[in-house]
């Protein structure tokens, strides 16, 4: 891929000292690991709309949906102050291509969601959103955002990153002026990745690309960016994962002998009872691709999503 990855992350996760406290929120996975892969675009709203370092910490209070940012000591409110630098920071983040955000979980600034929002009694409900994350993900709604806790989950981890990946693709393509034709080929390469989440809408985006002679260019391309965003936000299964498995496995029935064929579906099995993670299956098919020379499986995104050296499907 040419194009490089950049990601938005809250900058205290980078290990830069901004928090209230003067402190950070260090992650290695995402400076060291993932890190290696893309190119973060740091921000921090309390810094960035002209708080200092350190000062007085603050929660959300009154109505989830648009809540009050509020000191808790003080009792100053700082919303107006934060919504004012957020839409014009979200306004200049346009310009700098991103493919996705990583969020510090539990802010009232940038916290995605699950953020605790304090009633009139003081009382907590963890139903609100940072106020700079809200504004960010109203203005992006299809680009992929997580927050490091959930990070840790690997289901959860490899659909981020999966979803970060495809999107660098799609800009790709876009920015290599692709034409229609070009379309039905990325369609087809994504058609097991896709599967792999959603049959229905990898048959909803087929018929999509069906009809494309009617479409405007611009126009198709903004309808299946959705539909491919949406698509690989619905979580992959082990059951929906085997499917996709057997599915290729039977491009190699004519080639595989009676050993290999009762050995790769054994493996098949062993994933589809949660026994060996899906990298196993993934690596045998793989071999298969190499040695019988598969063209169309090789092509398949599905079997390579992602840098391997991010180990993702080792977990899952
Ligand atoms: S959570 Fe957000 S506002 Fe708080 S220090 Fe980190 S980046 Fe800054």
């Amino acid at each position: 891929m040419s194009l490089k990855i950049r990601l938005g992350i809250s900058e205290c996760l980078l290990g830069k000292p901004v928090r209230f406290d003067g402190g950070h929120k260090l992650d290695r996975f995402l400076t060291e690991t993932l890190g290696r892969y893309v190119e973060y675009v740091p921000v921090c709203p309390e810094v960035e709309c002209g708080m200092p370092v350190p000062r007085e910490s603050m929660h959300l209070e009154g109505d989830p949906s648009s809540p009050r940012l509020i000191t808790i000591r003080t009792r100053v409110d700082k919303t107006d102050q934060m919504v004012h630098w957020a839409e014009k920071r979200v306004a200049a983040l346009e310009k700098e291509g991103l493919m996705g955000f990583i969020f510090k979980s539990d802010s009232p600034s940038s916290g995605m969601e699950r953020v605790k929002v304090y009633n009139e009694k003081g009382m907590a409900a963890r139903k609100g959103s940072g106020i700079f994350a809200r504004i960010f993900m109203e203005q992006f709604p299809l680009l992929p955002v997580e927050e490091e806790g959930r990070l840790h989950d690997p289901a959860i981890r490899e659909n981020f990153i999966e979803r970060v990946f495809a999107l660098a693709r799609w800009r790709e393509f876009l920015a290599n002026k692709g034409n229609r034709g070009g379309l039905v080929d990325f369609h087809t390469k994504h058609k097991f990745l896709i599967l792999s989440h959603s049959n229905n809408r990898y048959g909803e985006m087929g018929r999509l690309i069906a009809g494309a002679k009617q479409v405007p260019l611009g126009e198709l391309c903004e309808k299946y960016q959705k539909s491919l965003m949406e698509a690989l936000k619905i979580r992959a299964t082990a059951k929906k994962n085997t499917n996709v498995l057997m599915h290729m496995a039977g491009y190699f029935k004519n080639q595989l002998d009676h050993t290999e064929k009762a050995e790769l579906l054994e493996i098949i099995d062993l994933y589809r009872r949660e026994l060996v993670p899906l990298i196993v299956p993934i690596t045998l098919i793989n071999h298969y691709v190499r040695k019988y020379n598969q063209p169309y499986l090789q092509d398949q995104y599905y079997l390579n999503p992602h840098p391997i050296e991010l180990q993702l499907r080792n977990h899952v």
